[in-house]
């Protein structure tokens, strides 16, 4: 079999052997872009070099970049433990052109490494193009020799939840163009349609690749103006394209998953590793340990705001399971068996990382317990919608931000009224402005501060390096 640390490898391998330059992954609080809370795909540390205000000393380059998608406009935390396919936390293997190569080029490689270095039978692959990108359609059945019926033409979703999108755009105006993408059909076995059916959202049809065409500069008055040297970006998550060449449907039986999700089941002293709760907890102490390693501490606003939301929903999940004592910050060790040899960095703050972990466990496990007690009175007393008011309590008095007391509702087949909760919390800050107090949740509480050493964010420039030495 092969392991995810090889195919990460030969990714790399590949694109090297087509003269990309390799380039270490960027954190995931993005250096370059205060209006980005986190990485959430290879293309973020590449912005400038897109909109021409940056030159790298290369026209190709490949990366593995660690992504998180749990806060802002990409947001996949309410998919976690649901679909097959999502993390809060993921690796996205790219390959870029910067003026130089295009669509027949790109479509190649990604055909050529996937069918036959890597020996995908090619009828198990489905891909979609932009529904006008006549350019692509031509490259895929007359050159690759895809049948019609497997390139799909697909629009733009118009907001609609889940559904494909194939025009990527960097913001409302600037760089944008077109996206084919690679699906894995992964067996009739399982549920779910062709992407572009009503039911795309299934996990039969699974999205392993994007390429993205940055051909046009989208203009303030809406018109497309052709780029002078059009761009190829491209992602691959690397945990669906192990599942596919491992032989697994999900994300969480490749080699990598498989071992953190046996190490939370004997934290916890679970015996059933297919418990969705042992999932939950596997990701999110990726997205927790990378987070802090990256400078992140738990706090009640911001990015930290999203690490504390994402701990807490995994101490909830250990509490579901049992598990009343410290536990995920013992769940560092096997993360960095797993990823260590790829991130050293993971390796060097390992102390760091478990002693902000324990910290919140501490902190947290003293109003769990009876914080899901009040949930459990309130959801006996109110039927199927947990009023605002109460969803406002247990964020106030028991640390439940409210997308956990929302996630504890949709396991029961209940929702929150988040109009009553926002307003409640409105009230609360009235009152305290009224009363001259600043609300005192926007701050680090001093116990947990004085636990942590400093906040040593590793520059952007060294994590350059290690990662350089890494990949050499
Ligand atoms: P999906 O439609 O399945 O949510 P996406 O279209 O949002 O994926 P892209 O933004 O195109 O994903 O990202 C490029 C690639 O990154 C995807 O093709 C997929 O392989 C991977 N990827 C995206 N989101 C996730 C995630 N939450 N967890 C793991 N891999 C992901
Ligand atoms: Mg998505
Ligand atoms: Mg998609
Ligand atoms: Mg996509």
């Amino acid at each position: 079999m092969k392991t995810t640390s090889e195919i990460r490898r030969e990714f790399l391998d590949f694109f090297r052997d087509k003269g990309h330059t390799i380039v270490p992954s960027a954190p995931l609080v993005p250096a370059n872009d205060p209006t980005l809370l986190f990485t959430n795909s290879g293309m973020v540390q590449f912005k400038n070099v897109f909109l021409g205000s940056e030159k790298p000393g290369y026209v190709r380059a490949a990366d593995v970049q660690r992504c998180l998608r749990a806060g802002g406009k990409h947001n996949d935390l309410d998919q976690v433990g649901y679909t097959a396919r999502h993390h809060t936390f993921f690796e996205m293997l790219g390959n870029w052109s910067f003026g130089d190569y295009f669509k027949k080029d790109a479509i190649a490689w990604a055909w050529e490494l996937l069918t036959q270095v890597w020996k995908l039978p090619p009828e198990r692959l489905v891909v979609t193009i932009y529904q006008t990108d006549d350019e692509a359609f031509d490259i895929w059945h007359n050159d690759i020799g895809l049948p019609p019926e497997r390139i799909i033409r697909i629009g733009d979703n118009k907001g609609a939840p889940f559904a494909s999108d194939n025009f990527w755009q960097m913001a409302d105006t600037g760089p944008c163009g077109p996206c084919t993408e690679i699906f894995y059909d992964h067996g009739d076995h399982i549920a779910g349609g062709l992407p572009g059916s009503p039911d795309e959202d299934g996990d039969r049809y699974i999205e392993i690749w994007n390429n993205v065409f940055m051909q046009f500069d989208r203009q303030p008055d809406g018109t497309l103006v052709p780029l002078p040297a059009p761009c190829v970006d491209t992602g691959m998550g690397l945990e669906r394209l192990a599942a596919v060449l491992q032989g697994v449907h999900g994300n969480y039986e490749i080699d990598l998953f498989r071992h953190l999700v046996a190490k939370a089941g004997e934290f916890t002293s679970t015996a059933d590793l297919d418990n969705k709760s042992l999932r939950v907890i596997a990701d999110h102490i990726r997205a927790c340990s990378f987070l802090i390693v990256d400078g992140v501490l738990p706090s009640n606003e911001g990015r930290g705001y999203v690490l504390r939301r994402i701990i807490r929903r995994a101490l909830r999940h250990g509490w579901m399971l049992g598990q009343k004592q410290p536990f995920f910050h013992r769940m560092v060790e096997p993360l960095i068996e797993a990823m260590g040899d790829a991130y050293p960095e993971l390796t060097q703050k390992r102390e760091f990382v478990e002693r902000a972990l324990l910290a919140e466990e501490e902190r947290f496990a003293e109003t769990l317990d009876a914080g899901m007690r009040i949930f459990d009175e309130v959801a006996a007393r109110s039927g199927e919608v947990i009023p605002g008011v109460d969803a406002f309590r247990l964020y106030d008095t028991y640390g439940f931000p409210v997308d956990l007391t929302a996630d504890i509702a949709r396991e029961r087949g209940l929702t929150v009224d988040m109009a009553g909760f926002d307003e409640a919390m409105a009230r609360q800050r009235e009152t305290a402005r009224a009363s001259g107090k600043f609300a005192n949740a926007t701050t680090l509480p001093a116990e947990l501060a004085a636990q942590l050493p400093p906040t040593q964010f590793l520059g952007y420039d060294r994590i350059r390096e290690e990662g350089l030495q890494v990949l050499a």
